[in-house]
């Protein structure tokens, strides 16, 4: 019998639930572009932005996705024949780093696996040797959502000032922005990106760089850069079409600006501390059911874990089986396991991963680990009894 009739929940990590509350906002007609509210709105979505990234300095927003400002970053700061030191824990670095490729950067990429953050003992190492400073950036990902590793990004700024390295730190935050603590100027990050489809629980369609004025010297002393990208012209421009070298994303401003209310009105520690609990109630639920069986958690120590996103090895077939499952019978969509792909599971088959970032409560993560241990139960997959109530014990606890 299938029970997916009602609401249907998206679990997976990005595009996240959308707030009915930005929904509405963005249901209109289009505004004027040249003269009006639009305009008069930019100012307080940037400042509300910035305090989102907890950064004093720049920022641009661009039409597009994670994969965009990926770009947009790099084309201000790295040019071909430069090189970059990538550190990667998932599919996410890699991308990275592919992006700085085409551009004709040179990448020299740290592999940290799949299954930990950047050893910053190592990336400390990499500095150190790098005696002409070729490096001109060290490109990290806070979290990967593939993995669900969270990186140290103070201590891989504490890498780079302990060895007197002059390179660049430039974090991708697409993941984690408005779910994890992140803090741009006092970790010293000197550019980050974001995009609005995770965290801020806007639907898919622009994304952010925020840059320091460091990075802006670099970017002062490029050859060339491409004029859509370019991060100066989008920056305290006089004339509104420039903040985007062209049309508005009109519809995308609205619901940004109710998503941005949204954060501040509950406040961006408790937001912080609600994914934070969240997460661990997942965890608990998730360690519970890895007692017995091949369930198991992808990322094993606590700390090195995000609070957005986590990824779950279940064994082949079942973490297919499982997804299939919850959505055709429960209603409940989970991530796939990406970039998680071996020989012997060419399709990531024993993978899945739960997405709990932005617009998540108690209810809606108790509701998707019931869900998931009546899919564990029904498809006779061994796990370890009593996950739910380890879960619901630390949200009646929340002292996590
Ligand atoms: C989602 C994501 C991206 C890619 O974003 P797209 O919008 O899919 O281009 C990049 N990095 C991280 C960490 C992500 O979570």
């Amino acid at each position: 019998m299938d029970l997916n009739q009602g609401r249907t929940y998206l679990a997976i990590p990005g595009p996240s639930v959308m707030p009915d509350a930005v929904l509405r906002a963005m249901h209109r007609a289009s505004p004027n572009i040249y003269e009006g509210e639009l305009i008069g709105m930019m100012p307080d979505i940037l400042r509300d932005l910035k305090r989102v990234a907890r950064t004093q300095h720049e920022a641009a927003i661009y039409i597009g996705n994670g994969h965009a400002v990926w770009e947009a970053s790099l084309a201000n700061v790295v040019e071909e024949g430069d090189k970059v030191l990538v550190l990667a824990s998932g599919w996410f670095g890699h991308g990275w780093s592919d992006m700085a490729r085409a551009l004709g950067v040179e990448c020299e990429v740290l592999e940290f696996g799949r299954r930990q953050p950047a050893d910053v003992a190592r990336v400390a190492e990499a500095l150190a040797a790098d005696k002409s400073h070729s490096f001109k950036a060290v490109l990290a990902v806070h979290v990967d959502t593939s993995s669900s590793a969270k990186s140290d990004i103070a201590a891989i700024r504490a890498a780079l000032d302990s060895t007197g390295h002059s390179a660049l730190l430039m974090v991708d935050c697409i993941a984690s922005l408005g779910c994890d603590r992140f803090e741009m100027d006092d970790w010293g990050v000197d550019v980050m990106v974001a995009a609005c489809q995770k965290g801020l629980m806007v639907p898919a369609g622009v994304g952010f760089v925020f840059y320091n004025d460091k990075a802006d010297r670099v970017r002062g002393e490029m050859r060339r850069v491409s004029k859509y990208w370019d991060w100066r012209p989008r920056t305290n421009p006089e004339i509104f079409a420039l903040h985007f070298c062209g049309t508005a994303p009109t519809h995308h401003l609205y619901g940004l600006r109710t998503a941005l209310d949204m954060i501040h009105e509950e406040g961006l520690e408790n937001v912080w501390k609600r994914h934070k609990i969240l997460a661990h109630a997942i965890w608990a639920a998730s360690e519970t059911w890895a007692m017995q069986g091949p369930f198991e958690l992808n990322i094993t120590e606590p700390t090195h874990r995000s609070h957005a996103v986590t990824s779950l090895r279940i064994g082949v077939p079942h973490g297919t089986s499982l997804r299939r499952w919850t959505q055709e019978t429960a209603g409940l969509t989970l991530g796939i396991g990406l970039g998680m792909a071996t020989e012997e599971d060419p399709q990531s088959d024993g993978f899945f991963r739960f997405g709990h970032m932005g617009h998540v409560n108690a209810q809606m993560i108790l509701g998707m680990l019931a869900t998931v241990q009546t899919g564990l139960v029904a498809l006779g997959i061994p796990h370890g009894v009593g996950g739910v109530d380890a879960a619901a014990a630390v949200i009646a606890g929340s002292d996590v």
